[in-house]
This record gives C-alpha cells, structure tokens and sequence, in this order.
C-alpha cells in the first residue's frame, strides 16, 4: 500500500501535537479541580445586631449611618459547591435578603437548605423572607435542632411558615453528620448559650480535604464539657465567637448578663499553643463595639501579631 500524503505527519509534528494534547489535557484538569473544590464563604461579621447598631451614636457606628457601603452584615456563612452549584447557608439572618442575592446570584448556585444555630434573633429572624409577603418559597429545607424546631412550628410568625410550606423543618440531633453531597457533610454540636428560645448548637464542616468549625455564639469556653484547644488541633479552621474584645467594653451594662468569651480570653487561653493551630483561628460576630472591627485600630493588630485574624465579608475557606 502507498501512504497518502495527505496523512503522512512528520515526527516533529507529531512532537508538537502532543505536547499541545498534552497541555490541554493539564488545562482540564486544573479547571476540573478548580470547579469540584467545595468552599465556606463568609456572608457576615456582625454580631446580631450588625453594623451601625440600631440608636448608637458613639464613635463605633456614628459615622456610618451615612456610608451604606460600609455597613457590616450579621455574622452568617454558606457552604457552596461550585461542581454541582449547590450551596447551603448557616443561619438566616435581618440581612438575609443580601446574604441570599450574594449566594444564589453574584455565586450562581441554588440554596439547598438553611442550618440554625439558635433562636437569638440574628440567626433565624431572616427566615420571614421566605413567607407569602416576600418570596413565597417552596419547601425550602430549614434544618433545626429539636427545640429550636418547636419554637418555629409553635410561634407566629413563623408557624406560618410552615403551614404554608414555605420552609420544611428537618429536625438535627447532636452530632448527627448530614451529607450534602458525596464529599461534604455537616454536623452539630451543642454549646452553652443563653438558652432562653432554643437549645445552641455550633456546626463542623467536613469536606473533600478540609474541616472547619463554626462557633458564632457560645457562652465562656470554661462552661463548655469540651475543650475547644482540643477542638482546634482535629481542624482546620475555626470561626469562633468574638463578640467583645475585653472586659469594660459595654460601659453601663452588666457583661456578666450577656456571656461571650472575650478575644482577650480566648487568645490567652491559645497562648501555649502552636502558631499553626493559633493561625487556625478567625473571629467573627463582633459586636459593633469591639475595637478589632477597625482595621486600624490597637485591638485589631494585636490579633494579627499574635497569629490570629479577624473575618471579613468576602472571605472563603476551601474544603
Ligand atoms: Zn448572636
Ligand atoms: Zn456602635
Ligand atoms: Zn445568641
């Protein structure tokens, strides 16, 4: 048989075609791995009562009244899996209505489900955006635990949201995992809150490669049965509840009625513990008063000199 010429290929073309196979092939993959990496993204930093706090006049918030665009929003995440654009949010707060445009139109995915942590009002209050005056949603799965549960379906108005199906309650056990999807997974854990509505609950986060804790409100970490340094060492990340920086920060208030564990506290508390598992460590739901929101301020780098940080909006942590 002759050879067509047509079809004869020369070695040093057949050299540059697989090297350009080659590369597309390297591109797939990088791109393929770019898209599967599930991640948490940060929606709020604020603790309930977000930023500027309603009536407050003092220096923290005086002069944000007029600067909508630097306004913080309630202490909230979401897990988001860019493979399947799934994605999940932890807590519905009074800024839910800009946390859910954020998750399911500026990261095109489509909300898969809400988890609770308690019944303080920046953490669930968001959920009357799904009833029949805004969005009417359908059956959107809310995940509680058990009284926190029983507090939706026996209190308007958001036994409605039940009754009408806008929310589906699925009822959490304490360190019961729930999957997601194949590589993800959530689960809660009870911490000691003021209980006065629901029980509290902090959720862990497992994905493909990483694990991260989220701790939005707890009381003094000496009233926990757990340890939390030990917590720390079995993750990667933990966003943990910094609501004051120190003792005194609320002048004309009784700080021992409102329990946090102070930023101080906690940092002391980590003081002998690995760089790397200090580093693990991110603050979020400051209240408006904590000095460490001001990126220039004493308290704000004393965090970071001491190999922690501070969230901010925007943030992702890959799993
Ligand atoms: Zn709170
Ligand atoms: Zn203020
Ligand atoms: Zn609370």
């Amino acid at each position: 048989m002759v050879a067509d010429p047509l079809y004869h290929v020369s070695q040093k073309d057949l050299y540059q075609d697989l090297k350009r196979l080659a590369t597309i092939l390297l591109l797939a993959i990088a791109l393929s791995y770019a898209k599967t990496s599930p991640y948490v993204l940060v929606l709020g930093i604020a603790q309930d009562g977000g930023m500027p706090h309603a009536g407050c006049m003092k220096s923290c918030c005086k002069d944000l009244w007029k600067k909508p665009e630097k306004h913080l929003k309630v202490s909230a995440i979401a897990i988001i899996d860019p493979e399947t654009k799934q994605s999940w949010m932890i807590d519905a707060t009074p800024d839910f209505p800009a946390q859910h445009q954020i998750v399911t139109k500026e990261y095109q995915s489509e909300l898969k489900g809400i988890f609770l942590t308690h019944g303080h009002i920046g953490h669930y209050t968001g959920l009357i955006h799904l009833g029949r005056e805004v969005m009417g949603a359908s059956s959107i799965p809310v995940y509680a635990m058990p009284e926190m549960k029983s507090f939706l379906q026996n209190n308007g108005p958001w036994e409605q949201l039940v009754s009408l199906n806008n929310i589906a309650i699925q009822e959490l056990k304490n360190g019961e995992a729930v999957k997601l999807t194949s590589g993800l997974s959530i689960t809660p854990f009870l911490v000691p809150h003021r209980d006065e509505y629901s029980e509290t609950v902090g959720y862990r986060i497992d994905g493909p490669e990483k694990t991260l804790i989220f701790i939005p409100d707890i009381d003094k970490w000496s009233k926990w049965k757990k340890d939390i340094r030990d917590e720390v060492i079995n993750v990667d990340y933990a966003l943990l509840d910094g609501s004051f920086y120190a003792n005194g920060e609320i002048p004309n208030r009784d700080m021992s009625a409102i329990p946090h564990p102070f930023v101080t506290e906690t940092m002391d508390l980590f003081n002998s513990t690995s760089t790397t598992d200090k580093s693990k460590i991110y603050f979020i739901h400051l209240n408006h008063t904590n000095p460490a929101l001001k990126e220039n301020s004493d308290a704000f780098k004393e965090v970071n000199e001491q190999g922690y940080h501070i969230t901010y909006e925007g943030q992702k942590f890959e799993l």
